[in-house]
């Protein structure tokens, strides 16, 4: 007798397991920790590529992280063609460790997806997906490129976002996962395409305080910049160890000037967010622009969500 309550107790235990493991496996986001609710904001972006979000969002984001907030970066594809030399799986595994080494600098987590680069779908399947990963990671913010972005991938990475900036909400969408009784506020990152519409800054981010991390953050993505990913060549890659430094150089003062761009574009709304003196004086910022579809937040809730506004 106490032999078969031994045996019923262990295969209990074992079906415990089992259904744990399952559970883990349908998760979305594995390998990665969820953190606990302790009252920091939760912010979820999404890229296409394993460098758009370090690039879009990686300076509010280490500002984010160094206040204890909870930030993840998702690639909704793997990077599998985005080199002139090199491409499938092994370019993949590349970009994977590069960009973790990114999310180490920055503070950050990360999620890469298996779909191919340059073939990113709206399917039902990747709105399921992107919905999920929402809702697990109980997202206060969510970020992600607008749909007119002249990339396939970014547009449809875009589309996703935007459709799931209501079904996060819908309690019968993916019941396997708890849905979200309060919208996120949905975000959109700056571009340069004016058809149908222009991008136009909701917020803007002073990132001179961690402009250093960010550039150090994307300087590790040596296959996408030092070696100028899917449009780059062999002149790029120089031999010699001096000019090797210099290209090392001239893809930090790019990026450096690109953050420069956002804040000099985008200067008279940043007096809007910061003392007109300090307002003056930013050298480098992010933008990002509020999506009409999630939850529409008035100036309190924003300075709440980017808690870094002196004004
Ligand atoms: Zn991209």
């Amino acid at each position: 007798m106490k032999h078969l309550r031994y045996r019923v107790a262990v295969t209990a235990l074992l079906y415990a397991l089992l259904i744990t493991a399952a559970n883990i496996a349908k998760s979305a986001i594995q390998g990665v920790i969820v953190p606990p609710d302790n009252g920091k904001l939760r912010i979820i972006c999404f890229g296409a590529h394993p460098d758009d979000c370090e690039l879009q969002v990686g300076g509010t984001a280490a500002l984010w992280a160094a206040a204890g907030h909870h930030v993840l970066l998702v690639s909704l594809t793997n990077g599998d063609i985005g080199h002139w030399r090199e491409a499938g799986g092994p370019l993949a595994v590349r970009r994977r460790n590069e960009v973790r080494q990114a999310h180490q600098i920055l503070g950050v987590q990360g999620v890469i997806l298996d779909i191919h680069d340059g073939e990113l779908l709206p399917t039902v399947e990747n709105r399921r997906e992107v919905t999920r990963l929402i809702r697990e990671w109980k997202a206060d913010l969510v970020l992600g490129h607008r749909p007119n972005d002249y990339h396939p991938d970014h547009r449809y990475t875009g589309v996703l976002v935007q459709d799931a900036a209501y079904m996060v909400t819908v309690p019968f969408f993916c019941p396997d996962v708890p849905f979200l009784k309060k919208n996120p506020v949905f975000l959109y990152y700056p571009d340069r395409f004016q058809k149908p519409n222009p991008f136009a800054p909701d917020v803007i981010v002073s990132i001179d305080s961690v402009i250093d991390k960010k550039l150090d953050a994307l300087g590790v993505m040596e296959s996408q910049f030092y070696e100028g990913g899917a449009n780059g060549s062999t002149e790029l890659v120089p031999s010699d160890l001096e000019k090797q430094k210099q290209r090392h150089q001239q893809v930090r003062q790019s990026f450096a000037r690109r953050n420069q761009s956002l804040a000099d574009r985008f200067r008279a709304k940043l007096a809007d967010w910061y003392p007109a003196a300090e307002a003056d004086q930013v050298k480098h910022a992010e933008a990002f622009e509020i999506c009409e579809y999630g939850a529409q937040p008035n100036k309190d809730e924003l300075k709440r969500l980017f808690p870094f506004f002196a004004k």
